[in-house]
């Protein structure tokens, strides 16, 4: 059971993923909040029928699983709904997020959660030790966001825009990890922050 975590937080196509596996490479465990997202929903969970309760049935599909992209429009432009869907799937996600992190092995563990600082940061994560966060320029999210996704630059500007900013993010880091060159030089990155917090965490 590992007694210490790391939050790892960063925009879209900051990195997240790619420093993700490095993590895991090393033999670290790396819980991610957009599959706890996704299980919390499973056919049979609370979480689902609470939606049903408030959205209608047919936004479940004919095999159980909940019709996320049905789901995503009937909340889109709209804050209420968002909102109440937000009251039942984030406290689920936070929950789920602890539950596999105190569970894991290894000497530290990491929850990925991209949208950290946007869901209230280390007041949604008290039990979060440190949050490190993968810091990327703009122009070069938006680049490997356009070359990743395959989608145009005004959706792509959206996509960042409807994100907190860079400043935002870098107000909760206790570590940063710069991706701004060759992904080679991520590794380097990796491997000092992985040193440090196996013994940080040996002095618990
Ligand atoms: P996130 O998980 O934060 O959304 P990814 O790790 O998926 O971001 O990275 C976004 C895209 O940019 C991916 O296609 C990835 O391979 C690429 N990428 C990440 N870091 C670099 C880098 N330093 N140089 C070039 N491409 C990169």
């Amino acid at each position: 059971m590992s007694d210490f975590t790391i939050g790892l937080t960063g925009g879209i196509a900051s990195g997240k993923s790619e420093v993700s596996r490095r993590f895991e490479a090393l033999g670290i465990v790396v819980a991610d909040a957009d599959v706890a997202a996704r299980d919390v929903v499973a056919p049979g969970s609370p979480a689902l029928a609470r939606i049903v309760e408030r959205f209608g049935v047919d936004i479940v599909q004919a095999d159980g699983t909940l019709d996320r992209a049905l789901l995503r429009q009937r909340v889109f432009a709209n804050d209420d709904k968002r909102r109440a869907l937000e009251a039942i799937t984030h406290p689920a996600i936070r929950r789920r997020m602890m539950d596999i992190c105190f569970a894991a092995p290894g000497p530290y563990v990491i929850a990925a959660i991209p949208l950290l600082t946007e869901v209230g940061g280390r007041a949604a994560y008290p039990w979060l030790d440190r949050i490190l966060v993968v810091d990327t320029p703009v122009a070069l999210q938006h680049a490997r966001l356009l070359r990743r996704d395959n989608i145009n630059a005004e959706l792509a500007d959206r996509m960042i825009q409807a994100q907190a900013t860079r400043e935002q993010r870098l107000a909760l880091a206790d570590d940063v990890i710069v991706n701004d060159g060759h992904p080679d030089a991520l590794q380097a990155q990796v491997e000092a922050l992985d040193q440090r917090y196996r013994e940080l965490a040996s002095k618990r």
